[in-house]
């Protein structure tokens, strides 16, 4: 029996929303040791995981307790994987090797329980947002990085929460459409990538959208609902659940 595997992004953790960690907490002993069926073999955590990150040297007690929580999670087996959003591209070698993941790069092709998929966090899938991808290439390069990484904490902190609210002013005020992603980006990349199915996250739109390359899985964002795709026997589903807040 193979074991089944979990994709989830957009969790958005935050120390302001405790009900949200409570949950992830929750889904990762349900889907290490669940009631019937087996357990996870995998888990694929698809960017934006935590809400910001200022870099692997943060002690805030919300990191802590998420560390613990996947550290117990991949002692008992699963392989754990993580790739970065645009809130927590930050995360270093230092955290993934802390929690005993494995950092992924956007985009990646994988073969897992049978299947080749291509995973995203999607956000260079919004290619009309040309503000966003300007700061995207900036923030991606190992120049800018090293100057931010070369900062305090609290300074660092202070950026991040600067960001943050640049990023909600900025959301505001562009056209719902331009948030979403671009089609032609998504059949250009699923046919570079020579597959059939696309998994990724950022859009806070779950949902299954049959495209001209083939199918493209939306996970959603962690709120008062949490979502996850789970790939079992060649199948896919995308199923959520309520978060009591
Ligand atoms: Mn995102």
């Amino acid at each position: 029996m193979t074991a089944p595997v979990y994709f989830i992004s957009d969790l958005h953790l935050d120390a302001e929303r405790p009900a949200v960690t409570r949950a992830f907490t929750d889904f990762l002993r349900r889907i290490s040791a669940p009631d019937d069926g087996a357990a996870a073999g995998a888990l694929y955590i698809l960017g934006d995981f935590f809400e910001f990150w200022v870099g692997d040297d943060d002690d805030s007690p919300l990191i802590d307790e998420v560390a613990t929580a996947l550290r117990e999670f991949s002692d008992g087996g699963p392989d754990l994987y993580l790739m970065h959003g645009n809130r927590d591209f930050l995360i270093g070698d230092e955290f993934a090797i802390r929690v005993g993941a494995q950092l992924l790069d956007d985009p990646s092709v994988v073969s897992t329980s049978g299947d080749t998929v291509l995973l995203m966090h999607g956000d260079s899938l919004c290619t009309r947002d040309e503000d966003y991808q300007k700061f995207r290439t900036l923030a991606r390069s190992p120049a800018w990085q090293a100057d931010v990484l070369a900062r305090s904490l609290d300074e660092r902190r202070a950026l991040a929460a600067q960001l943050r609210m640049a990023s909600r002013d900025a959301g505001s005020r562009k056209a719902a459409d331009i948030m979403d992603v671009t089609p032609s980006e998504v059949e250009r990349v699923m046919r570079e990538a020579g597959v059939s199915t696309l998994i990724h996250g950022h859009t806070h739109r779950p949902a299954r959208h049959d495209e001209p390359a083939g199918t493209r899985w939306v996970l959603g964002d962690w709120d008062d609902r949490g979502w996850f795709l789970r790939l079992e026997k060649g199948d896919l589903n995308l199923v959520d659940f309520p978060i009591n807040q």
